[in-house]
């Protein structure tokens, strides 16, 4: 008999995800951007459903809400947010918000389990007035004067606007209070194909990449496409070009198993059919958990950067515009999931690092902090056809709450608290 004293409702979970779904519904996604009225009338629906969970419920004065409970013991932190990017998926973020407050209403009731789950939704995780505004608000990482910078990266409307006209200026923002959680646990969907195509139903995410970004400027002279012979041209952009595929051939002998690196964008001044490019830019990101491999990467992008130099046709400068941090999940945590893992999901679970940014990075810089994937079906995200199957998602479900009652359960056991 397997230890299953988290009886998840799987049609409840469903039915509220669909409800969800309802609300600015677009096509079999959802359009809700930070601050719409879907998004606004999604955070009052949660926060009924938390009151009626037994948590005291509060929307704050940057949008995340919160709900607490005075159950004494032991408070576990989970979450995830509910507004989307545009035309997107209905899970990404809906999913981590419905698994917390199921966890709640099993949990917390439960008078077997000293201690309580506690539930947000993270404002603007998908970034359209900032970055992380919501949990890192909460983290204490978010002053007045970022909130008066912040605007709409769609419309330009200011954040101040936004928060007056959504009924949430004047309102105080919660920060995170000492001691109160032993940690913060988020579970997501995968957003990549990996579990899909090894055919494990969760994901055990060990670390948040950090992501490294490089201006990498070449200069060369601009001259006629018609008059200037082949043999005399420094053409930055032909350069910038041989660069990329240099990158593609040297970096897989020194990168790390998940390293992934892409050029977003390229630019090529004057950026006309019938001019040599004198000048011409890309801007590079490299993604990883491994400073170490970044370092690696670096130095080779240098010394490749170098010797195109030398050759003395266009000169290359690489310069280094955004640091990485990689955020590191709790090994007690990582251990909860995979227990729970192994009684609900028939030990098809794997770790892995999660290439996309999440909230739980910025809860990680002040409390232990774990999270969990399911799977998407084809990797696909950020689109509005983004989807997982309902069995996986009951099934991260289970997981998702057995992994919380563990986690409570041991710190309220006399010995095991670290
Ligand atoms: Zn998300």
């Amino acid at each position: 008999m397997p230890d299953d004293r988290s009886h998840v409702d799987g049609a409840r979970v469903l039915a509220d995800l669909n409800t969800l779904r309802g609300i600015g519904a677009y096509k079999t996604g959802v359009h809700k951007p930070t601050f719409s009225e879907p998004h606004m009338r999604s955070l009052e629906w949660l926060a009924e459903r938390l009151s009626e969970a037994g948590l005291t419920a509060a929307i704050d004065g940057i949008g995340n809400v919160l709900g607490t409970s005075s159950k004494p013991g032991p408070k576990l932190l989970a979450g995830s947010h509910l507004e989307s990017q545009n035309f997107a998926g209905w899970l990404d973020g809906p999913l981590g918000v419905v698994y917390a407050l199921e966890a709640a209403r099993i949990i917390n009731p439960d008078p077997g389990v000293s201690g309580a789950v506690e539930v947000a939704a993270w404002c603007d995780e998908e970034g359209h007035f900032g970055h992380f505004l919501g949990s890192r608000s909460y983290v204490g990482a978010v002053t007045d004067a970022d909130i008066d910078a912040a605007r709409d990266r769609s419309s330009g409307r200011t954040m101040r606007d936004a928060l007056r006209d959504a009924g949430l200026a004047g309102r105080l923002r919660a920060t995170a209070e000492t001691g109160r959680h032993i940690g913060y646990l988020e579970a997501h969907i995968e957003q990549g194909e990996i579990l899909e195509s090894s055919g494990h139903s969760i994901g055990v995410v060990t670390s948040i990449v950090g992501i490294w970004q490089y201006r990498i400027a070449f200069s060369g002279e601009q001259n006629h496409a018609g008059t200037t012979r082949m043999e005399v041209r420094r053409d930055a952009g032909l350069a910038l070009a041989k660069f990329c595929v240099a990158i593609d051939d040297r970096f897989p002998a020194l990168c790390g198993p998940r390293t992934v690196w892409t050029t977003g964008r390229i630019t090529l001044d004057p950026g006309a059919p019938s001019i040599i490019p004198g000048r011409a830019e890309m801007l590079f990101q490299i993604r990883d958990d491994d400073p170490g491999v970044i370092d690696r990467l670096e130095n080779a992008l240098r010394s490749m950067a170098a010797d195109v130099s030398a050759q003395g046709r266009c000169n290359v400068a690489v310069e280094r515009v955004r640091n990485g941090t990689p955020a590191m999940m709790d090994a007690k945590f990582q251990r909860a999931i995979e227990a729970a893992a192994a009684i609900f999901a028939g030990g098809r679970f794997v770790r892995m690092p999660s290439g996309a940014g999440h909230d739980a990075q910025v809860l990680a810089t002040i409390m232990p902090a774990g999270m969990l994937f399911v799977p998407s079906i084809g990797g696909v995200s950020h689109h509005w056809s983004e989807n997982t199957d309902d069995a996986d998602i009951v099934t991260g479900a289970q997981v998702f709450v057995e992994a919380c009652r563990r986690l409570l359960v041991a710190r309220a056991a006399p010995d095991s608290s670290r």
